[in-house]
């Protein structure tokens, strides 16, 4: 295979480089890739591929890192479900002492079944339903963060229907560019996200007088994937003058919630500092009395998943590598362009001389690659790889398309391994359908 055929367009980092930045993962001369103390070869020969991995070692280190670098601050961390939204990760993280940021009524039940109390929940979410408020009421949760003017209506009346008073927080869109993906910002005065900053004291006012609801602070969410902490300085920084308004008008703010978008380093960049992001906390937030709550979603848990999958065939000069994993269960690379380390299993496989090639999934369409030019040893039929970085907007995003059941996963927690979900039965996708008798 020709090594300088196809460049790629500027230095990604090798096989070795990707293993040495993540901690969780090492290569051993006889077992290969290993995460924690588990060999993922020996998962593929009981699980088969593709399959997904967790450590749940490496979403604890991170959150006690994450939770390490608020020390000094009144702040709680909520994971943000939605980014990986298994029990069993719910479960990690909730007997590690976090709360959970749900969207929906399945985040929120998911979460109690794991066992996060309702005190320690928060919903987001631009569009709850009257189901959904019903239910969070009903379940006593923290806060619920309003989106829209429409929304406080309609938790008022459904609250005061109940004899509950909700405590709401205003989202507040604080027309800040993140600087990331255009289809993961969510701060900017574009987005449908949150209430136009320039409205937010007029509702948190009139918010005070409505029955059902009690405001107790402030919302915000700029985006995901964010690098840099300049957008966050910005953005607290004019919730923290907004925050100074309202009490300065004689409103009560107890709460900030300054959501989450921390970046992880996929490629070869290091990734967002929870130190640096507590840091911007600090200079907004410092001495100002607030009970902080931040909601990390893909930082804790991005890093601590892989996707294996196998090497079907090898086509047009070796130029295609197909995989038995597709974009049905991995969609990142096909929806936002992502960049996902690449590595094979055996380490026989990870050495020798690397040539470009196009890692695609076997379904049909274009958008279905997981790289492209990608400089790796040469694979055949039957190797396999682990696709890292895959445990956030992972297995929650597969669809069947293609009629492709869901992947089985396992967990990994130091040197003991579990299957905490099965394959998907072929019998399983067609098994709330039905023929109607009319075309019989
Ligand atoms: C998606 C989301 C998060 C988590 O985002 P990450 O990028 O995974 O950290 C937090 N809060 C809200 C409101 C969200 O919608």
């Amino acid at each position: 295979m020709s090594v300088t055929a196809l460049a790629p367009s500027d230095a990604e980092p090798d096989v070795a480089e990707l293993i040495a930045a993540r901690p969780h993962l090492s290569m051993n001369a006889l077992d290969g890739l290993t995460l924690e103390g588990v060999p993922l070869n020996r998962i593929a020969d009981v699980l088969g591929t593709p399959a997904w991995v967790y450590s749940a070692g490496t979403m604890r280190a991170r959150l006690a890192e994450f939770t390490a670098a608020l020390a000094g601050l009144d702040a709680q961390v909520h994971y943000a479900v939605k980014a990986n939204d298994h029990l069993a990760v719910l479960r990690i993280f909730a007997g590690a002492g976090a709360g959970a940021d749900v969207v929906s009524e399945g985040e929120l039940r998911r979460a109690r079944v794991a066992g996060i109390a309702p005190a320690h929940i928060v919903f987001s979410g631009v569009g709850k339903t009257e189901r959904e408020i019903r239910l969070a009421l009903a379940e006593g949760i923290a806060q619920l963060n309003v989106e829209s003017p429409a929304e406080l209506e309609m938790i008022s009346a459904i609250a005061s229907g109940m004899d509950r008073v909700a405590r709401v927080a205003l989202r507040i869109n604080p027309d800040v560019d993140a600087g990331t993906h255009a289809k993961i910002t969510t701060g900017k005065a574009e987005n449908k996200f949150g209430i136009p900053y320039a409205d937010a004291a007029a509702l948190y006012a009139h918010a005070a007088g409505l029955p059902g609801v009690e405001p107790v602070g402030l919302a915000l969410h700029i985006g995901s994937q964010i690098l840099s902490i300049a957008p966050y300085r910005a953005a607290y920084g004019r919730a923290a003058e907004l925050v100074r308004a309202l009490r300065a008008q004689g409103n009560t703010v107890t709460h900030m919630d300054c959501g989450g978008g921390l970046g992880i380093g996929y490629r070869d960049d290091p990734g967002a500092s929870p130190a640096a992001f507590a840091g911007a906390l600090r200079a907004a937030f410092g001495g100002m009395d607030l009970k902080l709550m931040t909601e990390p979603g893909r930082w804790l848990v991005g890093p601590a998943g892989v996707l294996l999958a196998s090497v079907i065939l090898v086509k047009g000069s070796e130029r295609f590598v197909v995989l038995d994993a597709a974009m049905n269960d991995l969609v990142r690379p096909a929806m936002y362009d992502a960049w996902h380390g690449i590595v094979p299993l055996a380490a026989g496989n990870a050495v020798g001389p690397a040539g470009p090639v196009d890692i695609v999934g076997p379904v049909c369409e274009t958008g279905d690659t997981f790289a492209r030019n990608r400089m790796l040893p040469a694979l055949s039929a039957g190797a396999r790889v682990a696709i890292l970085d895959a445990g956030a907007y992972g297995a929650v995003m597969s669809s069947t398309y293609n009629a492709r059941p869901q992947a089985p996963i396992a967990l990994i927690d130091g040197d003991r391994w579990a299957v905490i979900r099965d394959r998907q039965l072929q019998t399983e996708l067609w098994a709330g359908e039905r023929i109607p008798e009319f075309l019989e």
